[in-house]
C-alpha cells in the first residue's frame, strides 16, 4: 500500500476531461506518470489508463469541494488543478435568453472559481501548487455570435491575474488561451464549409489538435514555468497576431 504522506507522485485534477482538450490534457499528464483525476458530469467515452473519472458538476460548489477534498485526503496532495470544463453556444446577442447566459456563466466562470477555491485552499495551506484554466482567444478579442462566451473567458483571464496576486508566492495561476481547436465542441457548431473558411484565415492554415493545447498546460504546470503567474499562454496558430480570424462573420 502506498503511504500518501511520503508519496511524491504529482496529483493533477482537471475538469471536463471526458472529451476534447481536457481528455488530451489528462492523457498528457498521465503519460508523464502523474495521478490524474477527471471531474466531469459525464464519463469518458474512451477511458484512458491512469485517468480516474469522478462524477462532478462544476457549477455545484459543494460537490466540487467535496470531490477535491476527497482526492486530497486520499492522495495527500494536489499539485495542479486545471479548470477546463466549458460550453459555448452560437447565438445572436439580441436573441440570447437570460437562462442560457446564466447557465454558460455558471459553467465557464463559476466553474473555474469553484475549482480554484477548493484546490487553492489546499495548495495555499500546503505552500505550493498551480491553478490553471482554459480561457480562449475570445477573452482578448471580439467575435460575433459568442458575446456571452467571450465575456466568460475575459472573466477567467481577469480572475487569473487577481488570484495570482493574492496567492503568490505559494500558488501560481495561469491560463491557456486556445484559438480554434478541432474538438467535439467545435465540430458540433461548424459545418465543413465554415471550418474550411476559418482555416484559410488562420496563419498556420488549420485548427489546432487538442494535443497541442495539452502541451501548453504541461509546460505551465512544470518547474520550467516557475516564474510565470497571472498570465495567459495563447496557442492560436497566429490568429490574434494578425486579427485575421476575428473578421470571420459567416451567418
Ligand atoms: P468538449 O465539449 O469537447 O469538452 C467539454 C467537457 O466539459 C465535456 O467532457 C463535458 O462533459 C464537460 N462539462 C461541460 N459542462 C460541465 C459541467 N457543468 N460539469 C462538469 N463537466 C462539464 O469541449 P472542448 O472544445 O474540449 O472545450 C474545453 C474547454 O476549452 C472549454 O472551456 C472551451 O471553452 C475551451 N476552448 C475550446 C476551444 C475550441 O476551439 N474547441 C477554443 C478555445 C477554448
Amino acid at each position: 500500500m502506498t503511504d500518501s504522506t511520503t508519496d511524491q507522485t504529482a496529483v493533477v485534477v482537471i475538469t471536463g476531461a471526458s472529451s476534447g482538450i481536457g481528455e488530451a490534457t489528462a492523457q498528457r499528464f498521465a503519460s508523464s506518470g502523474a495521478r490524474v483525476f477527471n471531474l466531469d458530469r459525464q464519463p469518458p467515452a474512451n477511458p484512458a489508463p491512469g485517468v480516474i473519472w469522478r462524477e462532478c458538476d462544476v457549477t455545484d460548489p459543494v460537490m466540487v469541494r467535496s470531490v477535491v477534498e476527497g482526492i486530497a485526503a486520499e492522495k495527500g496532495r494536489i499539485d495542479t488543478a486545471i479548470a477546463n470544463a466549458g460550453i459555448s453556444t452560437r447565438h445572436a446577442f439580441l436573441e440570447m435568453k437570460p437562462e442560457a447566459i446564466r447557465r454558460l456563466l455558471d459553467i465557464n466562470l463559476f466553474g473555474v472559481i469553484n475549482l480554484w477555491q477548493s484546490a487553492g485552499r489546499i495548495m495555499f495551506e500546503a505552500g505550493s501548487g498551480t491553478l490553471l484554466a482554459t480561457a480562449s482567444t475570445n477573452g482578448s478579442a471580439g467575435y460575433p455570435w459568442y458575446s456571452d462566451y467571450n465575456a466568460s473567458k475575459a472573466g477567467v483571464l481577469a480572475l487569473c491575474r487577481s488570484v495570482a496576486l493574492e496567492l503568490a508566492p505559494r500558488v501560481r495561476t495561469a491560463c491557456v488561451s486556445p484559438g480554434y481547436v478541432l474538438t467535439p465542441m467545435q465540430r458540433s457548431e461548424y459545418t465543413d464549409e465554415m471550418l474550411a473558411e476559418v482555416n484559410e484565415k488562420i496563419p498556420m492554415g488549420r485548427h489546432s489538435d487538442p494535443s497541442e493545447i495539452a502541451e501548453a498546460f504541461f509546460f505551465l504546470a512544470s518547474e520550467n514555468a516557475s516564474f510565470i503567474t497571472g498570465q495567459q499562454l495563447v496557442v492560436d496558430g497566429g490568429e490574434l497576431a494578425g486579427g485575421t480570424a476575428s473578421s470571420f462573420r459567416t451567418q
